[in-house]
Parts: structure tokens; C-alpha cells; sequence
């Protein structure tokens, strides 16, 4: 069993202007709806480079990764 932290990954849908970065970048955990916005695919994730690479390149910083026990920001973090 991993004890790797679990996050939560969540879009502003309200900022996320549909750009696909992060869909591409970590297609395990971000994927674009038919409205266009990205969302989460699944509701907790052990997180990745490519997640937090995702997190730190959206360009109008719309996702955010979370520790889902104590809701601390895991990414971005520059
Ligand atoms: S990179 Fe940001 S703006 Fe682009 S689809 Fe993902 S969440 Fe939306």
C-alpha cells in the first residue's frame, strides 16, 4: 500500500479560460470537459510532477492541489 500523500485537485471554473495546457501535461489527473473548462478526474491522486507542473504552468492560475487531510496548498507554489 503507497502512503503517499492524497491530494485534491481542484479548477476555478470561473478563471479557467480552456486552454488545454493542463489536460495535456498530466492527463491522469486533469481533463477538459465539453463546456471546454478543465476538471479533476478523479477525486483524490497521489499527486505527480506532471500534476504540479500542470498546477504551476496554468496561465491564469485556476488550479490549485491540496492536502485533502489538512487542506495545506501543495501546488502551486513558486
Ligand atoms: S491550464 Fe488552466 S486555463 Fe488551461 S485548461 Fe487547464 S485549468 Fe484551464
Amino acid at each position: 500500500m503507497s502512503d503517499a500523500p492524497q491530494l485534491v485537485v481542484a479548477v476555478d471554473q470561473a478563471r479557467c479560460i480552456g486552454s488545454g495546457l493542463c489536460a495535456r501535461t498530466a492527463p491522469a489527473d486533469l481533463a477538459l470537459a465539453p463546456n471546454g473548462r478543465a476538471l479533476p478526474t478523479r477525486p483524490a491522486t497521489g499527486g505527480s510532477a506532471e500534476l504540479t507542473e500542470a498546477a504551476e504552468m496554468c496561465p491564469v492560475e485556476a488550479i490549485t492541489v491540496r492536502d485533502a487531510t489538512t487542506g495545506a496548498l501543495v501546488a502551486p507554489v513558486w
